[in-house]
């Protein structure tokens, strides 16, 4: 007989894995490139060319689609793909779970003649009404009402999914109820991009720009991700229903070497990376770098940035095929933030900008006084921003499984800060200073219009690795956000709280000018004020000291430790107020998300729990009381021989016993929390999962941990760390 484990382990020495499965061969790398996208040269090829321009005015400034246009571009489409292969087509979309949605679609309609046509109209195109009532909604539709419809975003463009047997034409799509509700991500991402651009532009107009047309934000996400050989998987019950690992004795070796980080990857993961990324190439994603992460069998892909709508698409897809190609290697690849338990989890850096269509980045320093003036105000905007809003962006990135890496001993902290680097922060202090008694210690005032900004360094060295939301350059990088989450939340909040603060110092700037003031000294009166507010959220130090988390208390920093403590901050009076005066989410959205995300919550611990529970009493007791019922039998075995037993050896037993019993204990109290019934609102419910459900599959994991380093190791029947993490 032989444990899931052993047999785990056989079938891991013994496999052999095709890896070579691309031809990168031949100047073959510049062909991929979004090959398989309807890009905007296979629209110029294909599409008529009044169509051609009338999608790319809509593509480029956002103007309204004629609905004349889209039978022309649908049929162009359809031919297009199905020249490559493809037999359907299907409206992607981003609903609530935070995933991606598709419903495939035939081309194929049969004829009164007994054959088939190729066909894709332009209503096909433009809008999609998939039987949605299985998506959350938070309320938003009641099931009588239940359909919602997908509408074509043409900004983010439609491409061709290959699979194994043909291919399917892939249309970007918005998911709204029939009274217009956002039931997506996407839609309130758009709206807080155009929230964005609207008040980014009314600063450039002041600094005399008037050729930009539309601002627009960047985004360039770091997607941080383990791998494991799929054997272990599938012998990891816990891995397989909630994506972590419930139990498992810290390894012998961790990551305390500090030996992975850009180490050099192994074989097998080098042909899966590259198998991915050609597929991305194919996809038009423009990946670009790779590496090994800090924690064994962690690694990272980042893309070059782009527009944030097509940027979230895109980070969506890289999710995807992640996922999809690591079978094909024998690999199941983890995009939970804490798959490990005492090891780095992974998260996603969402580097972030701003650009005009004219292709200006804003928080680009510039060398002249003037391109410095207007980084200075759009710098502050965003400091502002996320001082104000801090703990709105604590809940853009609140989860279950995000709590594990934020609140806890790990980066970034739950704690909101802001690093500038010290040169930024020592002009931002400069300028503070202003107005005020004390004097700069770099020799005189910061003086707008006039001075030039220090070089500001751009290499990784001089970065804060710890801080939460950093400067590194020429943008800002929110550390926050979880591997497994879709970047629109976050880029949302971040837009809209911007757009907030844009819209505020435009304001002030305006009255300013229009009181004849000239706009150098009107900014070098209004960001001293702003400065001196905000300048309790920038921080140079480190983030995961306990000396911060108590600076942070004194300078009054929001710490919201926990989903359960974040999520109610989204129905705050100030909260509602500010997305819907920007018209990103309406109060019943919001009402909608809070739902969702306390639903998301109290599921995702249930599931653990129950899955702990099921665990504990029917794999990890069952070997323990084996080996017990083995060290009783040879204690016996001893007396009955009539020698003496050994001190150690009944204590070894008596030790044995009291563990499993504290094992047990644990788990009949975590049955009795997943049982209770709990009255009341969300948040209660969302406390009692956290405080008993949570407290006892911890409880429970000690004890089941203490077991895996007590019982025979032939009898442990799940796969370990030091097994799964470092066999490769
Ligand atoms: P690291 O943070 O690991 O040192 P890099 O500085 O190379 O990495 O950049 C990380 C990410 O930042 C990349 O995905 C890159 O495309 C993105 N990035 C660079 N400039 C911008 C920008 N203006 N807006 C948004 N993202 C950007
Ligand atoms: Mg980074």
């Amino acid at each position: 007989m032989s444990t899931p484990r052993q047999a785990a382990l056989r079938a891991v020495a013994t496999a052999q894995h095709r890896l070579n499965h691309i031809d990168f061969k031949n100047g073959r790398l510049k062909d991929m490139f979004a090959e398989n996208v309807f890009s905007e040269a296979v629209q110029r090829e294909r599409l008529p060319k009044p169509v051609f321009k009338a999608l790319q005015k809509t593509i480029r400034q956002g103007a309204p689609l004629d609905p004349a246009i889209a039978d022309a571009v649908a049929t162009a489409m359809k031919d297009w793909a199905i020249e490559k292969g493809a037999t359907h087509f299907t409206h992607l979309f981003y609903p609530m779970t935070g995933l991606t949605a598709e419903k495939h679609d035939s081309f194929l309609q049969p004829t009164d003649g007994g054959g088939a046509i190729l066909e894709f109209s332009g209503k096909e195109l433009v809008r999609g009404e998939p039987d949605a009532s299985s998506f959350p909604s938070g309320g938003i539709r009641a099931t009588f009402e239940a359909r919602g419809y997908t509408a074509w975003d043409p900004t983010s463009p439609a491409f061709i999914m290959q699979g194994p047997n043909g291919a399917t034409l892939v249309i970007p799509t918005a998911f709204l109820s029939w009274t217009g509700e956002a039931l997506d991500k996407k839609t309130p991402l758009l709206r807080s991009m155009e929230a964005l651009s609207k008040q980014a532009l009314r600063i450039l107009r002041l600094f005399g720009n008037h050729e930009a047309k539309k601002v627009f934000t960047t985004v360039g996400p770091e997607q941080e991700y383990f791998l494991i050989d799929k054997n272990f998987y599938y012998a990891r019950p816990d891995l397989i229903a909630t994506g972590r690992t419930l139990f498992g004795a810290p390894p012998p070796k961790g990551q305390e070497m500090e030996d992975q980080y850009f180490g050099s990857i192994p074989e097998r993961v080098l042909a899966y990376m590259a198998d991915v990324e050609s597929q991305l190439f194919q996809l038009g994603v423009p990946v670009k770098t790779r590496h090994n992460e800090v924690a064994p069998s962690q690694y990272e892909i980042a893309p070059m940035f782009e527009d944030s709508n097509l940027g979230t698409d895109h980070q969506m897809l890289t999710m995807e095929i992640l996922k999809r190609t690591a079978p094909k290697y024998g690999l199941i690849c983890l995009l939970h933030e804490k798959p490990f338990a005492g090891i780095n989890g992974s998260g996603k850096h969402n580097n972030w900008s701003m650009s005009t269509d004219t292709g200006e980045n804003l928080l680009e320093p510039g060398d002249t006084p003037h391109d410095n003036a207007q980084f200075l105000v759009f710098c502050v905007a965003v400091i502002r921003a996320v001082c104000k809003y801090s703990r709105l962006l604590r809940v853009a990135v609140a989860s279950a499984a995000n709590d594990h890496r934020l609140g806890a001993n790990e980066a970034p902290p739950a704690i909101i800060s802001v690093f500038l680097g010290d040169q930024l922060e020592d002009v931002i202090n400069q300028l503070a200073e202003q107005g005020s008694a004390k004097s700069s210690k770099q020799g005189g005032f910061m003086e707008i219009g006039v001075n030039v900004l220090p070089k500001l360094p751009k290499h990784a060295g001089d970065r804060n690795r710890t801080s939460p939301f950093a400067f590194t350059g020429n943008k800002f990088e929110f550390r926050a956000v979880g591997s497994s989450f879709s970047i629109a939340g976050a880029n949302t909040v971040l837009n809209t709280i911007v757009a907030e603060s844009l819209d505020y110092i435009a304001t002030q700037l305006e009255k300013a000018k229009a009181a004849g003031k000239d706009l150098n000294s009107a900014i070098q009166e209004l960001l001293p004020g702003i400065i001196r507010e905000s300048r309790k959220i920038l921080f140079l130090g480190d983030n995961y000291s306990a000396e911060w988390h108590a600076e942070a208390e004194r300078r009054g920093l929001p710490n919201l430790r926990t989903t359960a403590d974040a999520l109610p901050v989204i129905l705050e009076p100030e909260s509602i107020e500010l997305f819907t005066r920007y018209k990103v989410y309406s109060e019943r959205e919001l009402q909608s998300r809070f739902t969702i995300l306390c639903e998301g919550y109290i599921k995702t611990l249930s599931i653990e729990g129950r899955c702990a529970s099921m665990l504990a009493r029917t794999m990890i007791l069952p070997a323990a009381l084996r080996y017990q019922g083995q060290v009783a039998q040879s204690i016996h075995a001893l007396q009955s021989a009539g020698a003496k037993v050994p001190a150690s050896q009944l204590e070894l037993l008596n030790k044995l016993t009291a563990t499993i019993e504290a094992f047990q204990t644990a788990n009949d109290k975590l049955d009795a929390a997943l049982n209770y019934h709990v009255e009341g609102d969300p948040v209660s419910h969302m406390k009692h999962a956290r405080d008993h459900v949570l407290a006892a599959m911890n409880e429970l994991r000690k004890h089941g941990d203490a077991l895996e380093l007590l019982v025979a190791d032939d009898l442990w029947p799940l796969p370990t760390y030091r097994e799964m993490l470092f066999i490769k």
